[in-house]
């Protein structure tokens, strides 16, 4: 596999804190800076696949919707399928839902019924793991479907939230961790 075109740290330089957004109190991790940078952006996608080879992995699962950008760059690098995990209501055809505990209220993602084929090698990658609720939700969809989860992969980690306790049994990757 090719060296990474940029570090961790290059990445961390270009994240954009945007405090009170969307309400007070949020330090808002605004990775467009990184996307909109050919290096960091291809750089981001080759750490996420760090250690997959081309072939070894059949879907990367994105979420809802940074997740997407990642997953999908990430598939395609790694000749792997791409999964939406969307939040309820979004997707055409028949799906499986998984609710999961919000702050206030609850949300509930959702996914094909036929998105994943049962032993499946799957990743799931998202840009973000703060509390952890909604990859735990993604993850608990891929096991209804019996897929074989490789690794939990996140461009940034809020350590400070435990988002990790959610995910115990899954390998667990961050790139950047606040
Ligand atoms: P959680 O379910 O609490 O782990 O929240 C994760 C999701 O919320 C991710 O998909 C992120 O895109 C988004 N998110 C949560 N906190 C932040 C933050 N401080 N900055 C940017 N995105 C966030």
């Amino acid at each position: 596999m090719p060296q990474p075109t940029s570090t961790p740290a290059d990445i961390e330089r270009a994240i954009r804190n945007v405090p009170d957004f969307p309400q007070p109190g949020i330090q808002f991790k605004d990775i467009t800076p990184v996307l909109a940078d050919a290096r960091l952006f291809s750089g981001a996608i080759d750490l996420l696949a760090d250690g997959f080879k081309p072939g070894s992995v059949d879907a990367v699962v994105g979420i809802d919707a940074r997740g997407f950008i990642f997953a999908a760059a990430a598939a395609t690098k790694l000749q792997a399928g791409f999964v939406p995990v969307r939040k309820k209501g979004k997707l055409p055809y028949r799906t499986i839902e998984q609710d999961y505990a919000l702050e206030y209220g609850h949300a509930t993602v959702a996914m094909h019924v036929d998105a994943l084929k049962p032993g499946a090698r799957v990743l799931l990658i998202d840009d973000l793991l703060a509390t952890g609720g909604t990859s735990a939700a993604a993850a608990a969809l891929m096991q209804k479907l019996n897929a074989n989860i490789l690794e939990i992969a996140f461009l940034i980690e809020l350590k400070f939230l435990n988002g990790r306790d959610k995910l115990k049994g899954h390998p667990v990757r961050s790139i950047i961790v606040y």
